[in-house]
C-alpha cells in the first residue's frame, strides 16, 4: 500500500558512517537533496511532478558531510527491548508467527530475559536482557546460558536512540538496513 506522498518520512544518514541520525519529512529532506547537503541513498519507486520535472521521492538520503552528534542513550524499557529484538527468541531464534509442537507463537509467547538473571546480580541493561520465548526462558531458569547449555545467538546491544528503534519498527523494509539496534 502506498503511503501519500505528503507523508512519507525519509530515513536521514550521516555522512561518511552511515550512521542513522534521525527521521526527517519529505520537504526537509528534498531541501537537502537540492542545496546538495544530502546524497539520494534508496528512492521509494514514486516521483514527485513539477510542470518540467520529476523528481524521485527519497526514503533514505546521506548527508554529504560527516557531522559529529552525541549519542543519546536510550532508557531502557522491557517494550524497547522487545522491539529491539523485533520479537525473535535470542536462544532458539523462534518469532511470532513460528509454529512449535503446540502453537503459532504470538506476542504474549516473548518475554524479556536476563542473561545474568536478576537473582544473580544481573540488571536490567540492554546489554543483559533480550527478547527470549517462555520456552528458552523457563528451561533457562536462574542460570547464565552456558550453565544452561544454551547460547546466545546474537549480543544484545544498546539502540543507538529509543526514537530510531521506534521509527524503524513502524518505517519502511528499504530502512532496515542502514539500522542497527
Ligand atoms: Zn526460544
Amino acid at each position: 500500500m502506498a503511503v501519500p506522498i505528503n507523508q512519507t518520512r525519509v530515513l536521514l544518514l550521516n555522512g561518511s558512517t552511515w550512521e542513522p541520525l534521525a527521521v526527517i519529512s519529505l520537504p526537509r529532506a528534498i531541501n537537502l537533496l537540492v542545496s546538495e547537503k544530502a546524497v539520494m541513498v534508496e528512492q521509494t519507486g514514486e516521483f514527485l511532478r513539477t510542470v518540467k520535472t520529476r523528481f524521485p521521492v527519497p526514503s533514505v538520503i546521506a548527508l554529504r558531510r560527516y557531522i559529529n552528534v552525541p549519542r543519546r542513550q536510550a532508557h531502557w524499557s522491557r517494550r524497547g527491548v522487545l522491539t529491539r529484538d523485533n520479537y525473535v527468541c535470542i536462544y532458539c531464534g523462534v518469532t511470532i508467527g513460528s509454529q512449535t509442537r503446540d502453537k503459532v507463537l504470538a506476542k504474549d509467547d516473548f518475554t524479556v530475559d536476563h542473561i545474568v538473571p536478576r537473582s544473580r546480580g544481573g540488571k536490567d541493561q540492554w546489554t543483559n536482557t533480550a527478547c527470549a520465548c517462555y520456552n528458552c526462558n523457563h528451561r533457562k531458569g536462574s542460570r547464565l546460558p552456558h550453565e544452561a547449555g544454551m547460547k546466545l545467538q546474537w549480543e544484545p546491544k544498546i539502540p543507538r536512540t529509543s526514537y530510531l528503534v521506534i521509527a524503524v519498527g513502524s518505517g519502511p523494509d528499504a530502512w532496515r538496513r542502514y539500522i542497527e539496534v
